[in-house]
């Protein structure tokens, strides 16, 4: 594996082992932003800050790259931010916003030599394979990747490795009828769609360094945190600093910025964070 030029650039520092790179490849709502056909001043604003596709991040570690979510827009995420390969996927849950993608995996294989493993919960791997039925056919394939090559590796509540980094699932709600999975990483955890945090996935997230959480819009929605809630669970949570993601197009990217809490910021598509996965 060490071997491979397209993994992380290997290093002997023992503390550089542990740092990771986090890549946003997405931070809008389901239906991204710009809204097809809306004219408000975020949907046309020129901030490129304003320009959200559907929510994803990449943890990029010594050992590979670490895709959490497969949304409608992956293929450009990964042009954009030029990520050559994924080594693993992660799901959170199975909203087509955060699945729909998946299909542009399919070139990786044939670098990683081995079907793409997918970390999910067994529900999510149900939906996956009535969704994506033809990768999953009896059918002889006509030629080599004319399907995803995808293998699945079932997750629970319980901690458990990827490509050698330890994840903790922080079970969350996401409206009355979806519980999703957020997951820390060493001090940095990823908590999208969720409008509520129960007692003991909070303290899961006890001395997180940097949190990313939901925080769809200002006013209370059924399934997503409201930017007011979402400071809430940070106030009461206190990482050093926090990203809000998941964000609809009532949220400008400069003025919102500027009045939110010292240390709480907006996420964007692009914006890259060093964590520290030995850190917990
Ligand atoms: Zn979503
Ligand atoms: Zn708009
Ligand atoms: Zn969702």
């Amino acid at each position: 594996m060490s071997t491979d030029p397209l993994l992380n650039e290997p290093t002997g520092d023992k503390n550089a082992a542990a740092s990771a790179e986090v890549v946003f490849l997405g931070t809008g709502t389901s239906v991204g932003v710009p809204a097809i056909g809306c004219e408000c001043d975020v949907c046309t604003s020129s901030d490129p800050r304003n320009q959200r596709t559907r929510c994803a991040i990449v943890v990029r570690m010594q050992n590979g790259n670490l895709l959490v979510d497969t949304p409608p827009d992956l293929r450009t995420q990964l042009l954009r931010e030029k990520i050559p390969l994924v080594h693993a996927v992660l799901f959170t849950h199975e909203h087509v916003d955060h699945l729909y993608g998946l299909d542009d995996v399919r070139l990786f294989p044939f670098r990683l030599g081995h079907p793409m493993p997918l970390y999910c919960e067994r529900h999510i791997e149900e939906r996956i394979r009535r969704v994506y039925d033809y990768a999953f056919s009896d059918r002889e394939p006509t030629h080599p990747g004319s399907t995803p090559q995808l293998d699945f590796v079932p997750i629970t509540h319980d901690r458990f490795q990827v490509l050698g980094a330890d994840v903790l699932p922080i079970p969350m709600r996401h409206g009355p009828h979806f519980n999703v999975l957020g997951f820390r990483f060493g001090d940095f955890a990823y908590c999208t769609d969720t409008n509520g945090i129960p007692s003991e996935s909070m303290k899961r997230l006890r001395g997180v360094d940097t949190l990313v959480i939901d925080a769809l819009r200002f006013r209370p929605h059924p399934t997503h945190f409201c930017v007011e809630e979402a400071i809430e669970v940070i106030d009461e949570i206190r990482p050093r600093r926090a990203y809000l993601t998941h964000l609809c197009h009532e949220i400008d990217h400069e003025t919102v910025e500027s009045n939110l809490p010292e240390g709480v910021h907006l996420a964007y598509d692009g914006l890259r964070l060093t964590i520290d996965l030995s850190a917990e």
